[in-house]
């Protein structure tokens, strides 16, 4: 069975960023835990890094998905930035990734943005970017790709943040962009 890990960053003491009514680890976590239920119609082994609010390494994070030998890792983020009116979405795989890891990338980021579009949200495009999970990933044999579904210290961004049926849709999408980029079939 093909496995998939799913990282819900940051957890425990590290709330990732935060605004008013949110802070990242717990909506990385809801929208992790909706992944892995989209999936369950599906023939793969959808493993978490953590499945409650609990910190880890990034060591530990990559070793869970190496040692159960999945094929990609999802690390699911949401962004903040100094100016409020910056928003968009952005998908990261570390520099050292080969054509294959792109090609996931390429297929993942097109579903997630099919919807993430619908909300009036840029696209700021697919990127390489030199983080520690996800090189740490490469080494591993695990493809590690890094999501930033939007910005929440944007208003509008922080208040699809804060709307359930937006995080489902989100989830939903991830979960169909991992489907055809692992090329999944029904159970
Ligand atoms: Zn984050």
């Amino acid at each position: 069975m093909k496995v998939v890990c799913l990282n819900p960053s940051h957890g425990g003491s590290d709330t990732g960023v935060t605004c008013p009514g949110i802070e990242e680890k717990d909506i990385n976590l809801e929208v992790a835990l909706k992944v892995g239920a989209y999936l369950k119609n599906y023939k793969v082994h959808a493993l978490f890094t953590r499945e409650t609010d609990k910190s880890l390494t990034m060591e530990n994070r990559a070793k869970i998905a190496a040692e159960n030998k999945a094929e990609v890792l999802l690390d699911i983020h949401f962004n903040v930035y100094k100016e409020k009116d910056v928003n968009g979405f952005e998908t990261f795989i570390s520099p050292m990734e080969s054509a294959i890891a792109q090609k996931y990338q390429e297929i993942i980021h097109r579903w997630i943005y099919s919807y993430v579009g619908t909300l009036g949200i840029a696209d700021r495009g697919r990127k390489f970017g030199n983080y520690n999970l996800l090189n740490m990933c490469y080494s591993r044999n695990v493809v590690g790709i890094l999501l930033q579904y939007l910005y929440i210290s944007n208003p509008p961004g922080a208040k699809l943040a804060k709307d359930g049926e937006v995080l489902d849709k989100l989830s939903y999408y991830t979960a169909e962009g991992i489907v055809k980029a692992m090329n999944l079939h029904t159970s």
